[in-house]
């Protein structure tokens, strides 16, 4: 029969090991958190290392890295979340690798049409646009959106016309046009037997024998959504923000619009709630799923500090939890998504500073920069770490 000794031992073993393991994760972990910090994607998706060059790769890291130094410089000389955001998403916006403002994917009817969201967690001001086919940057007429008007979200010509009368830059429809993407939405619909529309007004003339910008950098054509891009930002002021950017899916119809411009779904941000959300993939699911509101939820629930007197984080126990809250709702999350169906990632910013990347695709362009590490950090693969 066991005697109580023999019973207690290795519980308080088990309290020991506990103890230490708290007090190293304590000691590695930064008392205090990083002035300023910032992280960015580029979008979640069937991203594996056979399916990307050496070159692929290479070009997707560096135009994560261009975009993290934007929003890092930023942020370093004291600008706001916001202003951070804005100026990497219009970078990753005009780079044709990702899946919104140039390189956007095209609807069934050989339209780009675009969406974008921002929002501001120092007093939950939020600005969406949907179908804009004429603003160079989405992202910058979100933002006019919640600064400029007294709506949240605009849609179709009316924002596009909103936009040009805040003086946002205003482009043919063919500004966004990249052979990779309109061969995307040809293989797309020929699959689906439905009939191939007209190139658009003012695109190069089809290429003789191939894709005349399929160059080495750019990735496989079966990537049908993702690559959508999103920023969430951390400023030395002590205010969170997120935004996210996307041309949606390809050969999408009907005015369909996914997650991102949805506030709550593809992108929030609270300061009281410590979070800032903006997520990529399966956009029906993730709307369905309330994915980015329900993380802040979650995140807000759990939040350690609001268990001590003060709101502060003194002890070793109060740290581990503060530490874990953010990627352990990012994680849930994602589970819930996809076990309603829906794939994809978040990336997650908490008010320590600390940011979470969740996803239950195979990759997520990836990054991260803050004050304490302001070498930009880029990932892509689900199994490596930002570096
Ligand atoms: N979430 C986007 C949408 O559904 C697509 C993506 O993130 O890849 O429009």
């Amino acid at each position: 029969m066991p005697t109580l000794r023999s019973l207690t031992r290795p519980l308080l073993g088990a309290a020991l090991a506990l103890a230490a393991s708290t007090a190293a994760l304590a000691q590695a972990a930064p008392a205090q958190a990083p002035r300023w910090s910032f992280a960015i994607h580029g979008g979640a998706g069937v991203i594996e290392r056979a399916s990307l060059s050496p070159e692929q790769d290479a070009a997707y890291r560096a135009a994560l890295t261009r975009a993290l130094q934007a929003g890092g410089a930023v942020l370093a000389r004291g600008g706001t979340s916001l202003d951070a955001i804005q100026a990497a998403i219009e970078i990753m916006e005009d780079d044709p690798l990702f899946n919104a403002g140039r390189g956007a994917v095209f609807t069934a009817a050989g339209r780009n049409e675009l969406d974008a969201a921002v929002m501001n967690g120092s007093d939950l001001s939020a600005g969406a646009v949907a179908g804009l086919t004429t603003t160079r940057h989405p992202i910058a007429a979100a933002r006019a959106v919640m600064e400029k008007s007294p709506h949240v979200m605009l849609i179709g010509p009316g924002a596009d016309s909103f936009a040009a009368s805040t003086g946002l830059e205003q482009v043919p429809p063919a500004f966004f046009f990249t052979e990779r993407r309109w061969q995307g939405l040809v293989q797309a619909l020929t699959e689906q037997n439905q009939p191939i529309p007209p190139r658009p007004e003012g695109a190069p003339a089809a290429p003789i024998g191939g894709l005349a910008d399929n160059d080495a950098a750019y990735p496989p054509l079966n990537e049908r959504k993702f690559g959508t891009v999103g920023a969430v930002a951390l400023d030395s002021h002590g205010d969170l923000a997120a935004g996210t950017s996307t041309g949606g899916m390809t050969a999408k119809r009907w005015g369909r619009v996914g997650d991102v411009p949805v506030i709550g779904a593809g992108t929030y941000a609270s300061n009281r709630d410590g979070c800032a959300v903006s997520a990529t993939g399966d956009g029906e699911y993730f709307i369905r799923a309330t994915v980015a509101r329900d993380i802040c939820a979650r995140i807000a629930a759990f939040d350690p500090r609001t268990s001590t007197e003060t709101g502060e984080c003194a002890d070793a126990l109060c740290m581990i939890r503060e530490i874990r809250i953010v990627p352990l709702a990012a994680r849930r999350e994602i589970e819930d998504a996809e076990s309603l169906g829906g794939k994809g990632g978040v990336i997650v910013m908490g008010r320590d500073g600390r940011p979470a990347f969740a996803m239950s695709t195979s990759g997520m362009y990836r990054g991260e920069i803050s004050s304490d590490a302001p070498q930009p950090r880029v990932a892509i693969y689900a199994d490596e770490a930002p570096r």
